[in-house]
């Protein structure tokens, strides 16, 4: 017995979603923590990967280690983005930073300084790489965002209004890319250990005026139900499996591992 429904296009790149093996990845924030990891697991895949960092030596080191090419660039820089390649079927938007301060206090530079990191330079990588994922009719747009974009903190002003712009930009995306063949999707971790949160740790606790372990336990993992960091590896996990052969139909998503934060 039919459906109805018009049949799904087997064979075709879309209807496959092939693995990463034998295509080129684009991360950025790749000299450290999240984007290392994904970069690494990228290239493990069969990925030729590109690294992109303002970190030089961090970027350098990481594309030595895994065979991929390093790019020192300033991603709140918008010119930045168009020295960058643009034929490139995995794209993972990643880079970021944070910054702890009651919104009064907020600097208005630090503010805007997030906002061109963490959104307008994913849109101009979205705006420059899309072209060439939906002329081959595949691709994969991974946002690392976080579960401050599904829930608000206090002190995060700049970077919950990020995160939750992230998540805007990554669902039209899924809407546009759709009938090319190509996913965009968000990964949301709770606290993964990495340089950025070792340096949080020591903001929050001026912050809310307590000490370094208070600030884990009380906290970065008060709202998590598992009470540990989560890896980095265990995120780049979950970036691979979205760039791997089960997940043509996952787009648009927002996919939490926040140890049961978001669920509680
Ligand atoms: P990290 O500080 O270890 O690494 C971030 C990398 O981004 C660094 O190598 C840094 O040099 C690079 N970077 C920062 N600004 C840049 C710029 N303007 N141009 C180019 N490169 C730049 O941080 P991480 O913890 O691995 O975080 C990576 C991403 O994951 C961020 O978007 C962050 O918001 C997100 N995230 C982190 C956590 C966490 O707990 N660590 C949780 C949820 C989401």
């Amino acid at each position: 017995m039919t459906s109805g429904f018009p049949p799904v296009p087997h064979g075709t790149a879309a209807a496959a979603g092939l693995d990463p093996a034998g295509r080129t990845a684009l991360v950025t924030g790749a000299g450290s923590g999240i984007g290392r990891a994904c970069a690494s697991a990228l290239a493990e895949a069969g990925a030729l990967v590109h690294v992109v960092d303002m970190d030089a030596a961090a970027a350098k080191s990481v594309a030595a280690a895994i065979g991929g090419r390093a790019h020192v660039v300033d991603l709140a820089r918008a010119e930045a983005v168009g020295e960058l390649p643009a034929d490139i079927d995995i794209l993972v938007n990643n880079a970021g930073l944070q910054h702890v301060a009651p919104l009064t206090e907020f600097p208005p530079d630090r503010f805007a300084l997030m906002q061109r990191v963490m959104v307008q330079a994913p849109f101009l990588l979205i705006r420059r790489t899309l072209p060439y994922m939906c002329a081959r009719g595949w691709g994969r747009v991974v946002n690392i965002s976080s579960v401050h974009g599904l829930r608000a903190s206090a002190f995060k002003a700049g970077y919950v209004t990020a995160k939750h712009g992230l998540e805007g930009l990554s669902k039209v995306t899924a809407v546009e890319g759709a009938p090319h063949g190509v996913t965009s999707n968000c990964v949301n971790p709770g606290y993964v250990r990495t340089p950025l949160v070792e340096r949080q740790v020591e903001a929050q606790a001026a912050a809310h005026g307590i000490d370094a372990g208070q600030v884990v336990s009380e906290v970065l993992l008060g709202r998590s139900a598992v009470k540990r960091l989560i890896e980095p590896e265990e995120v780049a996990a979950t970036v691979l499996w979205l760039c791997g052969p089960h997940t043509g139909y996952v787009t648009g998503a927002s996919i939490p591992l926040d140890g049961g934060w978001t669920a509680a």
